[in-house]
């Protein structure tokens, strides 16, 4: 009997008294961005600042240029950097493949110091509307669209490769962003962070910016002290039901998984986007179609898994992807329909890299989101998991988490998960 009571007692403790959230990091980076948007939208330019300091010495920068991933750049999107300076001062740059920009400083930064560096960038415009970077009429919408550090306090700079099939590789620290845009008259600015008008939007502790211009209109409530916001260019009924349906998911995941970290949420319909969500800090983009409802509660789960608890995109999708749809699963949506034919074997891949993923992209929604429901599912206790979720959470809030963080918890309030997972390809 106390074998069992004994671990049943811990994980009710456990369950009852989360640890208290972690605060960001105080030495997260902090960068100015200027974005001019004009007509045609076949391009956007600017200029970025950035300070970093590290918490561990290096004698380079590391910028990655997600639009220029195997996949965006076939389809047209592009992004180059000018020149990069610090002081005044001109620096010299590598470029090892086109999403890896280095910036070797001649010295060594010490913890606890800073460099601040200027460059300036231009993004061409794709004209399709599957990716992250599209144009619209009358608008665009953008994300992973500027230079962004590859910083892990933990690991040091991550340079991991792009993924070949439409899907993230990108990870980064939590940092904050000071936005300004220009937009042609008549349209209106939608963009990660708080709106303090005439284009200027500061948003504190985000790991990446998304950014809409067109003619929307915008419809808001308060759920919980968080503004929801629901920005579209046209069909209010449409806004307004997805209104609701963001109010319920993020009401329903702040009281599995703790509070919502920031002080609004948006939702952008963009006229182009097909049934399908993308999810950015503070930010998502949702498509038309009959799954609204499945698209909305999984990307507003990303808020708290990927968004707030960040992860290696490329070396463990499963940590955002798995835990966005089971987040979504127990707020009533079903799963992504399952593709037909799928291999036995699908099943045991659950934590494999976008490297393996690359050369087996027919399974890769079902390997990494299907199956990893699956898998937390067959540990037998749904609220456990959640229960560890939450925990996690806590713990990795602000940081780029690792499979070991969630299998800790996992362990802790179900013993021997971590033992089960394996089966199902899942390791620390
Ligand atoms: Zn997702």
């Amino acid at each position: 009997m106390r074998g069992v009571l004994v671990p049943f007692l811990v994980a009710t403790v456990a369950c009852a008294l989360p640890p208290p959230r972690a605060a960001p990091r105080q030495d997260r980076p902090r960068y100015d961005v200027n974005v001019r948007v004009a007509r045609p939208f076949r391009s956007v330019a600017g200029e970025l600042g950035v300070t970093f300091t590290p918490n561990r010495p290096t004698d380079h920068l590391v910028f990655r240029l997600w639009p220029n991933g195997p996949s965006q750049l076939r389809a047209g999107s592009r992004l180059d950097v000018g020149g990069v300076t610090s002081a005044g001062r001109k620096l010299r740059v590598e470029r090892p493949d086109p999403t890896t920009l280095i910036v070797p400083l001649g010295r060594t930064l010490a913890p606890r110091s800073h460099i601040t560096v200027h460059t300036s960038w231009r993004l061409r415009l794709p004209s399709t509307h599957d990716d992250r970077i599209a144009r619209f009429r009358d608008g665009l919408r953008l994300g992973t669209f500027l230079p962004l550090l590859a910083w892990d306090p933990r690991r040091g700079w991550l340079t991991d490769p792009p993924a070949r099939i439409l899907a993230e590789s990108a990870a980064t620290p939590a940092a904050d962003f000071d936005l300004h845009v220009r937009t042609p008259p008549g349209l209106r600015a939608v963009a990660t962070g708080a709106e303090l008008g005439d284009g200027h939007f500061r948003a504190h502790a985000v790991r990446d910016l998304a950014l809409a211009v067109g003619p929307f209109g915008v419809e808001s409530a308060a759920e919980g002290g968080v503004t929801v916001r629901v920005a579209a260019t046209q069909k209010l009924r449409q806004a307004r039901v997805a209104l609701a349906l963001a109010r319920h998911a993020l009401a329903a995941l702040a009281s599995r998984y703790g509070p919502y970290a920031w002080r609004t949420y948006t939702l952008v319909i963009p006229p182009d986007l097909p049934g399908v969500g993308i999810e950015y800090p503070m930010l998502s983009f949702v498509g038309r179609g009959r799954f609204e409802r499945l698209i909305i509660d999984h990307e507003t789960a990303h808020q708290w898994f990927y968004s707030l608890v960040g992860n290696d995109q490329a070396r463990d999708p499963w940590l955002d992807e798995t835990l966005a749809t089971w987040g979504q699963t127990r707020l009533g949506s079903q799963e992504f329909p399952p593709p037909q034919g799928v291999p036995r074997g699908a099943d045991r891949h659950v934590g494999a890299p976008m490297s393996y993923w690359d050369h087996e992209r027919r399974w890769y929604f079902y390997g990494v989101y299907g199956a990893g429901v699956k898998a937390l599912h067959s540990l037998g206790n749904d609220a456990a998991v959640d229960c560890a979720l939450r925990r996690y959470v806590a713990r990795r809030a602000y940081s780029i988490a690792q499979p070991g963080d969630l299998l800790d918890e996992l362990n802790r309030v179900i013993p021997g998960a971590e033992r089960r997972l394996r089966a199902w390809g899942i390791h620390r």
